[in-house]
Order: structure tokens, then C-alpha cells, then sequence
């Protein structure tokens, strides 16, 4: 499932959406916010050109509101199932925290084009 060269492995790995080689992002780790987000022009290994027209990857915010519904959704119902007498502001601070954390993640994932 995870093989090079598949779709899903260049969507986790940020490889080219084409030849599953060459890099997407100038700096492959989410978490350098300073280039967060920042696309190569082109491929560096098939020279496929990544920029497209203006607002082509504004569709991604449909993908991040949808994984951090999902985080919101799979929180909850776990922590209803494990702990049913939890204080309703500790399942909220989880989910807030954790969509904190994983927020560059999901920005990265959205900006590639095979997802958003
Ligand atoms: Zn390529």
C-alpha cells in the first residue's frame, strides 16, 4: 500500500505527484515554518512544472477542514467510548492541542496536488 512509487506514498513522502521521484516542497518537513507550504517551481527530477494558475491549491482548504473534522470526530468518540465521565473541557483541549500540532501537517498535505 505504501510502495514507491504509488500515489499515497508520494502524498505522505511529498514526492512528485508524476514521477514519484524528485521533490515537492522546497523543505519536505511541515514543521519548518518559515518554508511551510513553499512549492518547487518544477520537478527536480522529471522538470514537470508544479506551479499552476492562480487559486489552484485554494481547494485544499476542503481537505483540511475535512481531516481536522475527522481528528475532531475520532477524538471524541473515543474518548466517549474509553472515558464516558470525562470533563467536557479535557476532550476539547485534546482535540484543540492535537489539531494545533498536526495544523503544519495537514497545511503540507493539502498543498500537494493530489489531494486538494
Ligand atoms: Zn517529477
Amino acid at each position: 500500500m505504501l510502495a514507491k512509487g504509488t500515489k499515497l506514498y508520494s502524498i505522505l513522502k511529498f514526492k512528485c505527484p508524476h514521477c514519484h521521484e524528485g521533490e515537492f516542497f522546497v523543505d519536505r518537513n511541515p514543521y519548518h515554518l518559515q518554508r511551510a507550504g513553499n512549492v518547487l517551481s518544477a520537478c527536480p527530477s522529471c522538470k514537470r512544472a508544479f506551479s499552476k494558475e492562480p487559486g489552484f491549491y485554494y481547494g485544499g482548504m476542503y481537505i483540511s477542514y475535512g481531516l481536522s473534522v475527522a481528528v475532531f470526530v475520532a477524538v471524541w468518540v473515543s474518548f466517549s467510548a474509553l472515558w464516558p465521565n470525562l470533563p467536557l473541557w479535557v476532550t476539547f483541549t485534546t482535540i484543540a492541542v492535537l489539531l494545533i500540532a498536526l495544523a503544519p501537517w495537514f497545511y503540507a498535505l493539502t498543498k500537494y496536488p493530489g489531494t486538494g
